[in-house]
């Protein structure tokens, strides 16, 4: 009865007996904290972690625990573990994407990738398989590793439109009518999906656009439904017309012109999530230019050996050069780093993605450190483009109380990091160590 007990509490609290045993106490001495919070860092601390959960976070010196393992941390700095509001799972298989890709052993490739530089949590914003609900469920049950994944089921694109990925017919909804989109939504409810995406967008007039009265009654359904619903979007008015009918989140910036006074009241007074992506633009032509982050472990380590051959290749480079689109994606580049700042400064809630997984331009967990970088290079501080990926987003899916701070009681995701990436942002990418609910993730990426 009082083992029962026992574990029925723990299963209240999120954690189960297999992640709960044997993880111990291990303290990160003399380290400087960065919370997440937005906070001034804490200097000369000590991080206690116990049993999955952040245990204390005191001055070094004062708080040593018997028994505990002791990590150095003179001169490092911890951070939250970051969260990404928009990735995707097992879309790319080597250099091109592939509808037969999406497999068990993939997905969790990519989870295990995405933790190992320091992404805890993710959000899988569409063309996911009904396979990452099993994946989801033995996470939550403290059986598998990996980032934490939050899924936005299969999503609703367009019939003949949107998204331009190749997917089979288990990965993507495209209504014709509201009608049919409601029935779509309640089947991805009915599998606890976390969240509901839509893709409303032309891809630069060249693909059928979403009618407004199915994003209409996609949003009103998945609120009927107790799901939140995120947009692919690009154009201000589209953007405009989604505010309006409700949608939580956008999940790109808008692009095509100046965000305007409209449309950041509207967010703000709705609390509309803002993720600039700007990692999605820049993707297009950077590689082409060769800049010396391609050269780093931190990068090659992160994709595989046929897609850094190939976007290092000389043919690469000319093949954008030549692409009359290029132009384009630089002028979108552009756009959405002011749109970025001016949302930020209008006190919209400003989150982090980078729509990694979703072509080989994108690489899962280097991204969202390159993403950091460019918030910053975009007009944040380091501090407020850390938070983006951490407390704003945690609020965003939902887990303040869980993660995405570091902060006593709440999991024990964490980043350790051999530099200050107040002084640098590219010093988020010096991990030393990453823990992930306490548990001390093997071969983290780094520096
Ligand atoms: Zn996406």
């Amino acid at each position: 009865m009082v083992l029962l007990a026992s574990m029925m509490l723990m299963m209240a609290q999120g954690t189960s007996p297999e992640v709960v045993a044997g993880l111990g106490t291990t303290q990160i001495t003399h380290v400087r904290v960065i919370d997440g919070t937005g906070r001034a860092p804490i200097e000369n601390a000590t991080v206690t972690l116990r049993d999955g959960k952040i245990a204390g976070i005191g001055p070094s010196g004062k708080t040593a625990v018997k028994g505990a393992k002791v990590i150095d941390g003179m001169g490092k700095t911890v951070m939250p573990g970051i969260i990404n509001a928009h990735g995707h799972l097992a879309l790319v298989n080597g250099t091109k994407n592939d509808a037969d890709y999406y497999t068990r052993e993939h997905v969790l490739d990519e989870l295990r990738q995405y933790e190992r530089y320091g992404v805890t949590t993710m959000l899988s914003l569409g063309l996911n398989r009904d396979l990452v609900y099993q994946i989801r469920a033995e996470q939550r049950a403290g059986k598998l590793d990996g980032a934490s994944v939050f899924v936005a089921d299969r999503g609703i694109g367009v019939p003949d439109g949107m998204p331009p990925i190749p997917h089979e017919g288990d990965q993507l909804y495209q209504p014709k009518t509201p009608e049919e989109a409601r029935k779509d939504v309640d089947e991805a409810a009915g599998r606890h999906t976390d969240f509901v995406k839509i893709w409303v967008d032309d891809l630069y007039g060249t693909k059928p656009k979403m009618s407004p009265s199915v994003a209409q009654a996609v949003i009103e359904e998945a609120h009927k439904d107790g799901v939140p619903a995120a947009a692919h979007v690009f154009a201000l008015s589209d953007a405009k017309g989604l505010v309006g009918f409700g949608v939580n989140v956008l999940a790109h910036s808008v692009r095509d012109s100046a965000v305007d006074a409209e449309l950041l009241n509207a967010m703000k007074t709705k609390g509309v999530f803002y993720l600039p992506t700007l990692t999605v633009d820049e993707s297009f032509f950077t590689y082409a230019e060769h800049p010396g982050w391609m050269q780093s472990e931190f990068f090659k380590n992160a994709l595989t050996p046929e897609a850094y051959t190939m976007l290092t290749s000389a043919e690469y480079a000319d093949k954008v050069k030549k692409d009359s689109l290029t132009a384009q994606h630089r002028k979108d580049f552009e756009q959405a780093r002011k749109n970025m700042k001016a949302a930020y400064d209008a006190g919209v809630k400003v989150g982090f993605g980078t729509d990694s997984g979703a072509s080989v331009y994108r690489v899962p967990g280097f991204a969202e450190h390159h993403e950091l970088a460019m918030l910053v290079e975009a007009g944040l501080t380091p501090m407020q483009a850390i938070r983006a990926a951490t407390e704003t987003n945690a609020s965003l899916l939902g887990i303040s109380k869980k993660t995405g701070t570091l902060t006593v009681g709440k999991d024990a995701d964490l980043i350790l990091l051999g530099g200050n990436p107040l002084d640098d942002i590219r010093n988020t990418e010096k991990i030393v160590g990453v823990w992930h609910e306490g548990r001390e993730v093997a071969n983290p990426a780094g520096r």
